[in-house]
């Protein structure tokens, strides 16, 4: 045990230096996450106005656009009208575009196929830049049906349309051309990138992609995912725009996940690119709020900035060999952005673990800390770390999102700033408290020591495999390793109040510069259900800003965890009320209605935990996800009975149905007699090796016993064609379930929520109608005549009832007319039914169309 202890001799002065220092380094680290000022509309031609943009957001946001709609026709128009007002000549790529992506939920496959309509401009280059790779902006401009998605992704269109006007604004073209990509049908699995990356013919000539997205309403642009080998291309972003936050952690961590945008599609092809959005002001996104006046102006001009910088930088610059360099590690500092090529972690990180050993050795030979005190301590840190992790980390959540709507898309609502600064209070004063309680039996040095062991294990275990992401274990681990040697090593350290505060600064500037962003971006990307994540990021900071702590603790005894506990209090509570939604925040919540004409069930249900929605008096709650009509959902829906409406299902004819060699091959013509335009088909017992969408082949499959789901977007009236190649040995049972938007017309008046607009995705304020086809279960020789369906269901005698608008449905005969439905004078079996509507009900349009 040293004579003075560990930091003491900085006194009051020293602590208050210490923590000013580290105060400025998160100031300062903060300042790169703020956005640009609004550039106003009468700005210079040349420069991108958020204002100018505006007008263009405020055109295209003024009501959902999901595919199919009129308001999805009428925005394709006017960005045709408006490319066209440039001086562009714009073109509609009409393709079916057929996707696949990783599910949520892990193994699973989500599929999806439907008719895209994508509007695509060139912005010519110089002379002979027809030759020459050419740089792609790409936005999304559909919507999702629940809101007319101001943010997502009106902006980003916004922000092509203005950054092609400043880009034809300038006296010169640029050398490459500047392909303006709006893509569709983007919010149901990425059709229309798909499409243009499959098969438009100006694919061939893409050298570099840039993507805008937006999953909020504020906050400044983040570049969160690249292309294969980003080196060139993040050098490239560093000289042409403004210093912004970017990471090389999101990037490592976006890699990993399922394809979520357009851009997922253009990495999957190893195009070299960049994907940008802003992530603030979660509450917004893809609901009824995300509107015009919710667009943060100044993100805007952030995006906008990035678009027309890159344009300019990459639209000059030799996009030959992009992606000639291996990916870069990259993070901010104050003037820029830091990179190095990836594969300098590895050595970096065995020259800091050195480093580090030969202080921590140092310090024991020379008997300023102890082996074992060191080893204790580091077992006191980690311990400390989980236990924050798992209480901090969860508890506060459960308590602050607690109460009656309180969902979106399932999950709890961040709660805010106020949330984010209690949880750092409590992690911090918590750590503070401990080190209070065992400065009389642990030496605080050898709490210093032993916390920086956990950062040797992350560097080491992130130096290869996530090498990316390393720099934000190894520099602060190295820092922090140069920090305690000061405060250890020179033998007149612990007397000298300089020589501490230039180890406690050392030690502690560089990590909180680096990690305190990283605090607010994961509590903002991960909402407050993620908040684990921030606490973990704290927690193992906490560790390394050990002897700060302990020079504040010395000089004011119980202050800081007083003060600590006493924000906590007040940031969980504020934080509680403020997480209660209010009419600005806008009501998660809608209805479904969902019936299986097989069995005759329906139920109303929703996913929003304040059930008035439901009323219960008509029989049990149940609680599920509905995969019955929903195959892919992640949401726990409360249902109550509803009654039976004679709906027609959606139906599917086989058209041939064959057995070559052990492959079997069916056509079918899906359709829906309802005229609704999505649906999804669930095929259950048959191995499928291929299908196609209107003859357009998805990817190759292989073969699982899973069921095989894959949604269906854009059905004709004539019917949409689907091709399968399944394994001929087993009996298969195909189910469809087609949606139509709004509840039935017949729903009774105690139905909940008349006209619920709002809910995750498309699910909620539809209606959903089932119905199942059982294939032949062994396929007829090549050249028999087409299959057709198998008649199992020969004892339930039905009728065929009909309604006011001429429209047909089987109903069971031993059961009352549903309101609004008589007979139509024919009862049989339910093949003899079905049978009877085909050759009766010609006109699938409601009677009052005809
Ligand atoms: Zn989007």
């Amino acid at each position: 045990m040293s004579a003075v202890e560990f930091g003491s001799a900085s006194g009051l002065a020293g602590a208050l230096t210490a923590v000013a220092l580290v105060v400025v380094s998160a100031v300062v680290a903060f300042r790169a996450l703020r956005t640009p000022a609004v550039v106003p509309a009468h700005a210079d031609e040349q420069r991108f106005s958020a204002l100018r943009a505006m007008r263009h957001v405020e055109d295209i946001a003024r009501a959902p656009r999901p595919v199919g709609s009129a308001e999805h026709i009428r925005v394709r128009d006017h960005l045709v009208r408006k490319l066209s007002e440039l001086g562009l000549s714009p073109e509609v790529q009409t393709a079916v575009g057929v996707n696949e992506v990783d599910g949520m939920e892990r193994g699973t496959r989500f599929r999806s196929a439907g008719e895209a309509r994508n509007v695509v401009a060139v912005v010519p280059g110089a002379e002979g830049a027809a030759d020459r790779p050419a740089v792609l902006l790409v936005a999304h401009y559909d919507s999702v049906s629940s809101g007319p998605g101001a943010n997502d992704n009106a902006a980003a269109v916004a922000t092509l349309l203005e950054t092609a006007r400043a880009l034809l604004a300038a006296p010169n073209p640029l050398r490459n051309d500047v392909i303006l990509l709006f893509t569709d049908a983007e919010e149901v699995g990425q059709l229309g990138a798909r499409a243009f990356a499959d098969r438009h013919p100006l694919r061939k000539r893409v050298g570099v992609v840039l993507n805008f997205e937006a999953r909020g309403s504020r906050g400044p642009v983040l570049m969160f995912e690249t292309g294969p080998r980003n080196g060139r291309l993040v050098t490239a972003l560093a000289g042409a725009v403004r210093p912004s936050y970017a990471s090389s952690l999101f990037h490592e961590v976006y890699r990993r996940m399922p394809n979520l945008t357009d851009f997922g599609v253009f990495r999957e092809k190893g195009l070299p690119g960049l994907n940008f959005a802003y992530i603030d002001g979660y509450q917004h996104y893809h609901s009824a709020s995300d509107t015009p006046d919710n667009v943060s102006r100044s993100s805007l001009q952030h995006q906008g900035e990035h678009a027309l910088g890159l344009a300019r930088r990459l639209g000059d610059a030799d996009l030959t060999g992009l992606a000639s360099r291996g990916d870069s590690v990259f993070f901010r500092l104050p003037h820029g952005l830091a990179r190095y090529p990836a594969t300098w972690s590895l050595p970096l990180s065995l020259a800091t673990v050195t480093l580090w050993a030969t202080v921590v050795a140092l310090s024991i030979v020379d008997s300023q800390v102890h082996a074992p005190s060191a080893l204790l301590g580091a077992l006191v840190g980690a311990a400390w770390l989980v236990a924050a992790v798992l209480t901090l980390g969860t508890l506060p959540r459960r308590i602050v999102a607690r109460g009656p709507e309180t969902t979106f898309h399932g999950h709890p609502r961040r709660g805010g700033p106020a949330y984010l600064v209690a949880l750092v209070a409590a992690t911090v004063g918590s750590y503070a408290l401990l080190i209070q309680l065992l400065r009389p039996y642990l030496e605080i040095s050898a709490l210093a020591v032993g916390g920086t062991v956990w950062w040797v294990l992350l560097t080491l275990a992130t130096a290869r495999r996530l090498a990316s992401a390393n720099y934000l274990a190894q520099w602060p681990l190295l820092f922090a390793a140069l920090g305690l040697a000061v405060l250890t090593l020179p033998p007149a350290a612990a007397e000298s109040p300089t020589l501490v505060v230039a180890g406690l600064a050392l030690g502690a500037v560089v990590p909180v510069h680096l990690l305190a962003p990283l605090v607010h971006l994961t509590f903002v990307g991960l909402l407050l259900k993620g908040s684990v994540a921030p606490t973990a990021v704290v927690g193992s900071l906490t560790l390394l800003l050990t002897p700060v702590l302990n020079v504040i603790t010395l000089a004011t005894g119980w202050a800081l965890p007083i003060v600590a506990a006493a924000t906590a209090l007040v940031g969980f509570t504020i934080a509680g009320v403020s997480a209660r939604p209010t009419t600005s925040t806008g009501r998660f919540q809608g209805v479904l209605y969902a019936l299986d004409t097989d069995t005759g069930k329906a139920l109303w249900a929703t996913v929003d935990d304040d059930h008035h929605a439901l009323d219960r008096s008509a029989g049990e709650v149940g609680r599920d996800r509905l995969r019955e009509f929903l195959p892919h959902s992640l949401h726990h829906f409360r249902h109550v009975p509803a009654p039976a409406l004679p709906l027609p299902g959606p139906t599917v004819t086989v058209v041939d149905d064959h057995r070559r060699g052990d492959h079997r091959h069916l056509q079918l013509t899906l359709s829906s007699p309802r005229g609704a335009t999505d649906a999804v088909l669930v095929l259950s017992g048959a191995r499928v090796l291929a299908y196609a969408v209107e003859k357009v082949p998805g990817p190759p499959q292989i073969p699982s016993d899973d069921d095989f789901s894959l949604w269906l977007h854009g059905i004709p009236t004539s019917g949409l064609r689907i091709d399968l190649v399944l394994r001929p040995d087993r009996p298969a049972v195909l189910r469809v379930v087609d949606r139509t938007p709004g509840l039935p017309e017949s729903a009774p008046t105690a139905a909940p929520d008349p006209a619920p607009a709002l809910g995750p995705g498309t699910a909620c304020g539809a209606t959903h109608v089932r119905a199942t086809t059982r294939l032949q279960p062994t396929p007829p020789q090549e050249d028999a005549m087409p299959g057709f369906l198998d008649d199992d269901d020969t004892t339930l005698v039905c009728r065929v009832v009909v309604n006011d608008e001429e429209q047909y449905s089987i109903w069971p005969a031993d059961r009352e007319n549903p309101p609004g439905w008589r007979d139509s004078g024919f009862t049989g079996t339910r093949q003899e039914c079905l049978a009877h509507i085909d050759r009766t009900w010609t006109d699938m349009r409601p009677g009052s169309l005809r």
